[in-house]
């Protein structure tokens, strides 16, 4: 590609920002176009695994991030109505010798303005806040830069406008399951949540991930049930009373402190769970999707971000080889599929009932820790090409 003409990206998130960042690192200048004026607190808590922080790591970020998340000792599974542990996957100074990467987790905040802070000291990329890049992208970008760009990334979420640009493309789809987020400060929650470890507690149609956020002295919760579709907002709102009966049912007959605890929560927000299914991710060698915008997924295997950041360091890297959107968007199709299918099955795991849920619990109780690691290796011990 001509290393002078810039790359257009939509969308300042994990894959915008990362993509930025791995295109600079190549030598090559960016022009990124972000429809919020202000980017501010977005999310809640984020995993990030091994296979991730290995490319924010060749981006020279280990030290911001080590400085804002914690590297949990342990991922465990628990029965979420007994609280009997089920299986534990060893991290901490065991991921970073198996994978030769760590595993942290953290406030989602915190990585975004760790990768804009990387972005704006770099010469090479240009952020354009407050500019929503519609279908005629590229005539608008012209516009604003004075320059046609070389290509445009599609870097813009789950409701990707740039995505209506590719003939053939995914659509966004409910997934029949939503997401409750919320966080509890360390003096309010109950004794069985670990500060050192990543918790999954499993149930009947449900569970719900615990883990730390060191910065801000709180834990990140994040409850997945079945449930209906409650429109395209991610930040939808429902009265609290509702949202929190909702809640309540979804987690009826689980463990009393659990209960309690869900009992508590001041407001419950509800997140609808869209997958963005399979299609074509780029039009001719003129635009390509990356991210949620390419491939969003369930959270089920704690993958999204992380393949974002997969999918923009390999983008950068096949455009320098002189490779075809093709190739790259084939390369990365084979990895989701996996990922997916991965997410898939711990869909059916974690909510599994009744029979499929007591052979469940009796093959992970004959797992070692050491076994269940080997299970990540493709996934956490990946290398993307550089
Ligand atoms: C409950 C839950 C838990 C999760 N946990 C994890 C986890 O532990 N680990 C993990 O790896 N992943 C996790 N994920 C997934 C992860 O959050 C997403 O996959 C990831 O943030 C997607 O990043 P993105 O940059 O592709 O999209 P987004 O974060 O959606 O960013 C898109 C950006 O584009 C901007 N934009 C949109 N349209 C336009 C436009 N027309 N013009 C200009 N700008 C535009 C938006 O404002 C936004 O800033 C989780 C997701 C959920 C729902």
């Amino acid at each position: 590609m001509n290393r002078h003409q810039p790359v257009a990206i939509v969308g300042a998130g994990i894959a915008g920002l990362t993509a930025a960042l791995s295109f600079a690192r190549k030598g090559i200048s960016s022009e990124i176009f972000e429809r919020t004026a202000v980017l501010n607190e977005a999310g809640a808590g984020l995993q990030l695994s091994p296979n991730a922080t290995r490319i924010l790591t060749k981006l020279g970020l280990l030290p911001q991030l080590q400085t804002v998340w914690s590297e949990p000792q342990a991922i465990t599974l628990v029965d979420g109505v007994s609280l009997k542990p089920l299986a534990s996957v060893p991290s901490g100074e065991f991921a970073r010798n198996r994978w030769s990467a760590p595993y942290g987790v953290l406030h989602r905040a915190d990585l975004q303005k760790i990768l804009i802070d990387a972005v704006r000291a770099n010469p090479l990329c240009r952020l354009h806040l407050g500019v929503e890049i519609d279908e005629t992208a590229r005539h608008g970008i012209a516009q604003i830069t004075g320059n046609e760009p070389r290509i445009l990334i599609g870097a813009d979420g789950v409701w990707s406008k740039a995505r209506q640009r590719i003939e053939g493309a995914g659509t966004a789809a409910f997934s029949g399951n939503v997401a409750w987020r919320f966080t509890l400060s360390e003096t309010e929650a109950p004794a069985f949540f670990d500060t050192t470890k990543v918790s999954a507690f499993l149930g009947s149609g449900s569970h719900l991930v615990v883990y730390p956020m060191q910065r801000a002295r709180s834990f990140n919760v994040v409850a997945i049930t079945s449930g209906a579709d409650p429109g395209k907002s991610w930040d939808n709102t429902l009265p609290p009373e509702i949202s929190r009966q909702r809640l309540l049912e979804a987690f009826s007959g689980w463990h009393a402190q659990i209960i309690d605890l869900l009992r508590h929560v001041v407001e419950p927000t509800v997140w609808p769970l869209y997958q963005v299914n399979d299609g074509a991710w780029n039009q001719g060698e003129n635009v390509v999707l990356i991210g949620d915008a390419a491939h969003a997924m369930m959270p089920f295997a704690a993958q999204g971000a992380a393949m974002a950041i997969e999918d923009a360091f390999e983008l950068a890297s096949f455009l320098t080889a002189g490779k075809p959107l093709s190739a790259f968007a084939d390369h990365r199709k084979t990895r989701i599929a996996r990922v997916r299918s991965r997410g898939a099955f711990n869909r059916f795991a974690y909510h599994a009932r009744g029979p499929v849920r007591l052979g469940r619990d009796l093959v992970l109780s004959l797992r070692r820790p050491e076994s269940l690691a080997a299970d990540f290796d493709w996934l956490y011990g990946y290398e993307p090409k550089d």
